[in-house]
C-alpha cells in the first residue's frame, strides 16, 4: 500500500454502491477497526440486497409483491454507525479537493474512497436503437428490473430470450414454470458455451427443452418491427424464422461502471484498474467487485469476475488494506446457478483446459466434470452433486495453497 495512505482507521470512509461488495466493505471495514465516519452511498431506493433471487426464487414468487432479500437487518447499520444513504448517486470525482460530486448539486468530502459501483447489463444495439425505449425490452439487474418483468409474465404470452447465459437460462426456466412460450437466441453453438463443456451444455439443453423451451443456437436477431405504442411485436431471427412476442429480454452480459474511475483519470482496463490491495492509482481510491480489473496470484494474470464470493473477498481486501491488516489468501473463484430443481456449483476457471473427466452419469442427473490443464485440475462443475463440488475445491485449494 502506498505510503500516501496510513493506517490510521480514521477519517471519512465513502463507499460508492450499495450492492454486494460495497455493503460487505463498509462493514468488514468497521469490523476492522475503522473508526472514523463511513458513508455508504446507493443510487439505488432500497437499502443493499441480495441480486442472485433476482432471477431465480424471487421470479417464480407467487406473491403479487416481491420484496428484495437484504443483505444487511436494518438495525446493523445503526449499531455498526454506517451512514447508508439511498438515492444517492456519485456523478464525478474531484481528485485535487478530495470530494464527490453527487446527484442534485450536493458535494461530499473524503479522505478515502471505495468504488463499489458494479456494472450495468449491455444491451443489443438491434434493440436499444430506437427513437424511445421499447416498453417490452428488458434486462435485470436490479429489483426495479425484475419487477417489471414479473409483471410482464403472463400465462399464454411469447418471451424472447437472447442470451443462453447463467441468466438467461435462469429466467427461461423460471418463464416457462409461468406458462409463457418461452423462445431462446443463443449466437454460440451451444449454452452455456462461454463456461462450460459440452456435456454440460448438453444437460442444461434438454432439461430446458423437454419442459417447452424453443432454443435457438447459432441464431441471432437481424430485424424486428415495432407496434404502434413502441414496443416490439415480431421479430425476425438469422435463421429465417418470424416470431411474434410480448416481451423481450437481452442476458448478453455485464459492462463494468467504469466512467466514473476513467472521467477522474484513473487507470481502467478491463474495468477499474487496482493492485491486490485493491488500491487504484490514486492511494485514497479503492475499487472492489464486478467494477474491479485485479491482480489473480491464482491464475497469474489481471481479470474481472462477476460473483458473490468475488465481491465479498474484494470487500475484505479493500477492509484489510484501509486498517492495515493482513489480508487472507485469494481464494478460489466459485459461482452457482439454479434452473428448474438443478443446482449448479462451479469452482475454479475452465478457461483453457485441455482434458475433461465425467464424475458419474449425466442421464443420472447428479454428475460433475473435471477440467484439467496439463493434467492439473482447474475447475469443476457439478451438477446436484455437492460431494464432487466440495473434493475438487478442496484438492484444488491444496494446490494452490502448498
Ligand atoms: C440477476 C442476477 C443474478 C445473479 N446471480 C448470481 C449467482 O447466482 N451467483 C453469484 O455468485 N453471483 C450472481 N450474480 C452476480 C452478483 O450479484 C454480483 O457479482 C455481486 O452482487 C457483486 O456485485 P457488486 O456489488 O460488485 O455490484 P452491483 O451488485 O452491481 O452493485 C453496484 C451498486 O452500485 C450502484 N452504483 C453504480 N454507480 C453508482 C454511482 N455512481 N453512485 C452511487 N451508486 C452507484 C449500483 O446502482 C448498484 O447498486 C447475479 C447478478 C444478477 C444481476
Amino acid at each position: 500500500m502506498n505510503s500516501e495512505q496510513p493506517h490510521a482507521k480514521t477519517g471519512r470512509l465513502v463507499v460508492v454502491g450499495g450492492g454486494t461488495a460495497g455493503a460487505e466493505a463498509a462493514f468488514a471495514s468497521r469490523n476492522a477497526g475503522w473508526s472514523g465516519e463511513i458513508i455508504l452511498l446507493s443510487e439505488e431506493s432500497y437499502p443493499p440486497y441480495h441480486r442472485p433471487p433476482l432471477s431465480k426464487e424471487l421470479l417464480t414468487a407467487s406473491s403479487a409483491f416481491v420484496a428484495p432479500d437484504p443483505l444487511k437487518g436494518a438495525p446493523l447499520y445503526d449499531r455498526k454507525n454506517i451512514d447508508l444513504r439511498l438515492n444517492t448517486s456519485v456523478e464525478r470525482i474531484d481528485r485535487e479537493n478530495r470530494l464527490l460530486q453527487l446527484n442534485a448539486d450536493r458535494s461530499l468530502a473524503y479522505d478515502h474512497v471505495i468504488l463499489a459501483v458494479g456494472g450495468h447489463a449491455r444491451e443489443l444495439p438491434m434493440l436499444s436503437g430506437f427513437d424511445r425505449p421499447a416498453p417490452n425490452v428488458h434486462t435485470l439487474r436490479t429489483i426495479g428490473d425484475c419487477t417489471r418483468l414479473r409483471a410482464a409474465f403472463r400465462t399464454g404470452r411469447t418471451l424472447m430470450i437472447v442470451g443462453a447465459g447463467y441468466i438467461g437460462l435462469e429466467v427461461a426456466a423460471a418463464a416457462i414454470e409461468s406458462g409463457q412460450r418461452v423462445v431462446l437466441l443463443e449466437a454460440a453453438p451451444r449454452v452455456l458455451a462461454r463456461v462450460t463443456a459440452p456435456v454440460v451444455s448438453r444437460f442444461f439443453e434438454r432439461e430446458h427443452t423437454d419442459r417447452g423451451v424453443e432454443i435457438n443456437t447459432e441464431t441471432t436477431i437481424e430485424r424486428v418491427s415495432l407496434d404502434p405504442n413502441g414496443a416490439v411485436d415480431r421479430v425476425w431471427t438469422s435463421d429465417g424464422t418470424q416470431y411474434p412476442v410480448d416481451n423481450l429480454i437481452v442476458g448478453v452480459g455485464l459492462a463494468p461502471n467504469v466512467q466514473l474511475a476513467r472521467h477522474a483519470g484513473l487507470a481502467v482496463g478491463n474495468g477499474i484498474v487496482v493492485g491486490e490491495d485493491m488500491v487504484t492509482t490514486d492511494p485514497r481510491i479503492l475499487a472492489i467487485g464486478d467494477c474491479a480489473d485485479f491482480p489473480s496470484t491464482i491464475y497469474d494474470r489481471r481479470m474481472r469476475l462477476e460473483s458473490v464470493a468475488n465481491a465479498v473477498e474484494h470487500a475484505r481486501r479493500a477492509a484489510a488494506t484501509l486498517t492495515g491488516a493482513a489480508p487472507k489468501p485469494w481464494q478460489l473463484p466459485w459461482f452457482w446457478s439454479h434452473q428448474y430443481d438443478h443446482s449448479l456449483k462451479i469452482v475454479g476457471l475452465s478457461t483453457g483446459y485441455d482434458e475433461t473427466r465425467i464424475i458419474d452419469d449425466p442421464g443420472s442427473r447428479s454428475f460433475a466434470v473435471e477440467y484439467l490443464r496439463e493434467g492439473r485440475l482447474v475447475a469443476v462443475d457439478a451438477i446436484n452433486h455437492a460431494a464432487a463440488f466440495r473434493s475438487g475445491k478442496q484438492r484444488m485449494s491444496e494446490a494452490v495453497h502448498t
